[in-house]
C-alpha cells in the first residue's frame, strides 16, 4: 500500500496511458456511447470474461476510457487500489452509501456532515428502513459507545465545513477495525495533496471532485476511492443507478488534476497568511484554520494533514451586517458558494447555505450571524491577503 503523498511528478502523470491511438500525448475524448465486436465469437468471449483486454468493455454506462484513465489517476493520487468517478460529489456519495446498507443498518454521521449528505442519510435512507446516530463533531468516545452489530458505515469529513474541524482519523478506524463497519471519509477539504486518508486505515475516500481536483470552477464531479472488493460493489450500483461521468466533464477533472499539487500548496501558503492576517485584525472576533494555533483541532490537524486547505472562516463583529459589509467591499473574492478552484470566492454562510434558517436556528446548528467563509484561489497570496484587508478596513469605516 501506498503511504506517501503524492509529488507534483505523481498529479501530471499518475495513472496515464502511454499505448495512446495515433500516438497523441493529451488524451482524447472518448465520445461514445457503445463498443463494438468483430463477431458473435468475440461478443461470447468477452460474455465469458475470457477477453485478452481485461479493460474491453461494452456499454457506456459500464465504463469509458477517457474515465477510466482520471479513475486511475485519482487512486494513484489516493494510493488505493481503485477509484470511481461519478457527475458530482452528490453522485458519489449517494450511490456509495446505497450500494453499501440495507434495510436494518445504521449509519454513523457528524453533525457537521455536509448538509446534503446529512439530508441523504437522515431523510432518504430512514425511508428506506436504514437507522442512523448522530454525534458532535469529532466525538470519538462517542463513536466507540454507539458502534454496534447494526453499524454498516461511519461517514466524516476533514476538515469539515464551515468551521474545519478535524477528528483523529487513525482512532476513528482503529475504533470500527474490530466491527463490521467500513470508514468513509469526504477528503473534499483535505485534497490527496494534503492527507493520504486510506494509509490511516480508512476504507473508502470520496472527493467532491467540481471543488479542488477539477480546480477551475467549470465542471461538476465527484469520486470514490478504496480497495476493489468495495468499489467493485460501488461499480454494480453505479451501472444500476446510471450516475456515470460525462467523457467531456472526466476531461476537464483529470487535466486539472494535473496541476492538483502546485495549486493546492499555493492555496495552502494563501489561507494560512489570511487567516493570519484576519487574526490580528481588530474588527475579526474569531479565526477559524486548522494550521493556526487557536484552532480547536490543531494538534490533530498537525498530525494528519500536510497543509490547512485553502477554506478559512471567521466571525466579523458587528454580526450579520458586519459580516454582509465585508463581503460587499471585496474587490478581488467574488460571491459564490463552492471552493477548492482558481479564482478566490467567498460567502456568508448565513446567507447562502444556510438561508432558510432563523435566527435562533442558525445559533442551533452553530452558524454564527458574523460568519464568512472565504476560499482562497491561486492569485497572489498578497493580493488575496490584501483584498481581504481593505475589505475590513471599508466595512469597519462604512
Ligand atoms: C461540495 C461538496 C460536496 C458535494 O459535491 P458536489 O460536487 O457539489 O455534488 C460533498 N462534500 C463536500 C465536503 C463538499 O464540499
Amino acid at each position: 500500500m501506498k503511504t506517501a503523498l503524492p509529488t507534483s511528478t505523481d498529479a501530471v502523470h499518475a495513472g496515464e496511458r502511454v499505448d495512446r491511438p495515433d500516438h497523441t500525448l493529451a488524451p482524447s475524448i472518448a465520445l461514445t456511447a457503445t463498443y463494438t465486436f468483430a463477431d458473435s465469437d468475440d461478443l461470447e468471449r468477452f460474455m465469458r470474461g475470457e477477453d485478452p483486454d481485461p479493460g474491453r468493455l461494452d456499454y457506456g454506462r459500464y465504463g469509458n476510457p477517457t474515465v477510466r484513465e482520471v479513475e486511475a489517476r485519482i487512486a494513484a493520487l489516493d494510493g488505493t487500489e481503485d477509484a470511481l468517478l461519478f457527475p458530482s460529489g452528490m453522485a458519489a456519495l449517494t450511490t456509495t452509501i446505497l450500494a453499501l446498507v440495507k434495510a436494518g443498518d445504521d449509519v454513523v454521521l457528524f453533525r457537521d456532515t455536509y448538509r446534503r449528505t446529512r439530508q441523504f442519510v437522515v431523510k432518504m435512507l430512514s425511508r428506506l428502513g436504514v437507522s442512523h446516530t448522530l454525534l458532535e463533531p469529532g466525538d470519538l468516545d462517542g463513536l466507540a459507545a454507539a458502534i454496534g452489530p447494526k453499524t454498516r458505515l461511519v461517514i466524516t469529513e476533514m476538515p469539515t465545513n464551515p468551521y474545519l474541524r478535524c477528528v483523529d482519523v487513525e482512532r476513528l478506524a482503529e475504533i470500527c477495525k474490530k466491527t463490521r463497519a467500513k470508514t468513509l471519509v469526504d477528503a473534499t477539504f483535505a485534497t490527496p495533496i494534503n492527507a493520504m486518508f486510506s494509509a490511516m486505515g480508512i476504507d473508502l475516500v470520496v472527493h467532491s471532485a467540481t471543488k479542488y481536483l477539477g480546480g477551475h470552477n467549470d465542471v461538476l464531479g465527484g469520486s470514490v476511492s478504496g480497495p476493489s472488493s468495495l468499489l467493485s460493489v460501488v461499480h454494480e450500483a453505479r451501472d444500476v443507478l446510471g450516475g456515470v461521468s460525462d467523457p467531456h466533464a472526466a476531461m476537464l477533472i483529470g487535466r486539472g488534476m494535473k496541476t492538483l499539487s502546485l495549486r493546492v500548496a499555493r492555496q495552502n501558503q494563501t489561507a494560512l497568511e489570511v487567516a493570519r492576517a484576519l487574526e490580528a485584525h481588530p474588527a475579526v472576533e474569531r479565526v477559524y484554520y486548522p494550521m493556526l494555533e487557536s484552532h480547536p483541532d490543531h494538534a490533530i490537524a498537525k498530525k494528519h494533514l500536510a497543509g490547512g486547505g485553502g477554506v478559512v472562516s471567521f466571525v466579523v463583529r458587528g454580526g450579520k451586517d458586519g459580516a454582509r459589509r465585508v463581503v460587499d467591499a471585496c474587490k478581488l473574492a467574488r460571491i459564490a458558494p463552492s471552493l477548492g478552484g482558481v479564482e478566490t470566492l467567498i460567502e456568508q454562510p448565513a446567507i447562502m447555505s444556510y438561508s432558510e434558517l432563523g435566527p435562533e436556528e442558525l445559533v442551533a446548528v452553530g452558524i454564527a450571524p458574523g460568519l464568512v467563509r472565504l476560499a482562497v484561489g491561486i492569485e497572489e497570496t498578497e493580493d488575496v491577503v490584501g483584498d481581504l484587508l481593505q475589505a475590513m478596513d471599508a466595512a469597519a469605516g462604512a
